[in-house]
């Protein structure tokens, strides 16, 4: 996207055209105004368009620029914070409600899917989160029974069950859970699009939000060659948040992740390597995630960025990990390459946050977007459309934080996952 082939990698190549766009070079009027075009913005505008609502949608680059068209695609039910450490740290109302939220997450994802008949290559045989070693087991026994407690459809699995779903004998279970799935991320940004644009919403590409002002009660909004009047705001810029709400991503510690796609896998691989295409991701504190996309690529990943000397480093970490993993695969070649920064907050869980009069916004999903983007999106519709009262919402208002020691952490994150990946899986 914008002429650099390692900001969305497979996904751009593979994903079918966005709706046709243009910049905003016109002053125009609207009941509500939406920056960003994400999963946040994208839902919040199919939503609010459907419900007769005049909507405008403005996004800097193009549609799923941010994390939307860069991300792995597992559609997951949760966050990395334990569910029994949600009502600790929100209070046991806004804890619960969140829980139970982000829990059914992934069913309005499928549900939308359907509904506007997005092509995605949606996989809904759910996630396996895997265990290296004994912690990594004791970590998802906890898991596990926290989840259940709360009746969700979450399985543990023993070594030999994983290894027959991977395809791989490294880890000694995993945490199968049937709320989650697959999908081709760009492709179901771009679908949200299309629908949103078929309810009525107008959308404007190219278009950066450089400042806004109050007029006569109203808001405008400028870009560079344009500008929107409306009523309300709806700030869903989350991680890459340029413009008036840069602050949003100062709240927030950049952590780089990188994904490789491999050439399509021969049948005999793809028999042997998640023949049932659950989307995986394993306990180590630097994480390692892998999935297949549907022409049969390995998608393999993990936390890094693809630029200086981490390039050669992380590559050659890639294959030899994928060699440990999957012995069966031989030498690989990568077809993609692409990375992108995950926005993580202080305490890994998002925010709910009120910009001024009318003009609000969830941002800080913590590399858990897809889902729980696509919720908030529809639920910030709702609340300005009075089905949802600021005292029903998942999350308590906040005051938006610089992130402490933001730079060191990001330029610590970056530079640990070179040493890393340098020295790792050598001997
Ligand atoms: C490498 C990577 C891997 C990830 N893996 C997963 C995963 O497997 N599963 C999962 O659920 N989540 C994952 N995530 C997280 C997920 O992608 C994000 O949480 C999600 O994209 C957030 O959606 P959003 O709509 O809020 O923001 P974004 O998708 O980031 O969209 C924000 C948009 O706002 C635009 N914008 C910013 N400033 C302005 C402005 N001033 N004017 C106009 N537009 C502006 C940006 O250009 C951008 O397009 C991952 C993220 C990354 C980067």
């Amino acid at each position: 996207m914008l002429n650099d082939p390692r900001s969305h990698g497979l996904w751009e190549k593979t994903a079918p055209a966005p709706p046709a766009t243009r910049r905003l070079e016109e002053t125009i009027s609207a009941d509500v105004v939406i920056v960003g075009g994400g999963y946040t913005g994208l839902s919040a505008a199919l939503h609010l368009a459907e419900a007769g609502t005049n909507v405008v949608l403005l996004e800097a680059a193009e549609i799923g620029f941010g994390g939307a068209g860069r991300n792995v695609g597992l559609i997951n039910a949760g966050m990395w914070v334990m569910p029994d450490d949600f009502p600790k740290e929100l209070g046991p109302v806004h804890g619960e409600r969140l829980l139970d939220l982000l829990g059914n997450g992934p069913a309005l994802v499928r549900e939308l899917i359907g509904k506007h008949a997005i092509a995605c290559e949606l996989e809904k045989n759910g996630t396996l989160h895997c265990a290296v070693g004994p912690e990594g087991l004791k970590e998802l026994e906890e898991r596990a029974r926290q989840w259940q407690a709360r009746g969700a459809p979450v399985t543990l699995l023993d070594a030999a069950e994983t290894e027959r779903r991977v395809g791989s004998g490294a880890y000694a279970g995993s945490l199968l859970d049937m709320r989650a799935g697959t999908l081709q991320p760009l492709a179901y940004a771009r679908g949200l699009a299309h629908a949103a644009v078929k309810a009525g919403a107008r959308l404007h590409t190219g278009s950066a939000v450089i400042g806004t002002i109050d007029i006569d009660g109203r808001k405008v909004v400028r870009t560079a060659a344009g500008e929107v009047t409306a009523d309300w705001i709806i700030v869903a810029t989350d991680a890459y948040s340029t413009g008036p709400w840069e602050q949003v991503r100062r709240e927030q510690v950049y952590l780089p992740y990188f994904n490789l796609a491999t050439t399509p896998l021969g049948d005999n691989l793809r028999r042997s390597i998640l023949p049932g295409r659950e989307g995986c991701w394993d306990t180590r504190d630097i994480l390692s995630s892998f999935r297949m996309d549907q022409a049969g690529r390995l998608v393999f990943g993990s936390v890094g960025a693809l630029r200086g000397t981490g390039t050669a480093i992380h590559k050659s970490w890639a294959r030899r990990s994928l060699k440990r993993l999957f012995p069966q695969l031989g030498n690989v070649e990568f077809e993609a390459e692409w990375y992108g920064q995950i926005g993580m907050t202080d305490n890994a869980l998002p925010r709910f946050h009120k910009f001024g009069r009318n003009v609000l916004g969830f941002s800080g999903y913590n590399g858990r977007g897809i889902a729980p983007g696509t919720t908030f999106g529809k639920l910030l519709a709702r609340h300005i459309l009075g089905e949802v009262s600021e005292a029903d919402l998942p999350l308590p208002l906040t005051e938006v934080q610089e992130a402490g020691f933001r730079a060191m952490k990001e330029a610590y994150y970056e530079a640990g996952a070179q040493i890393a990946h340098f020295t790792g899986e050598r001997f």
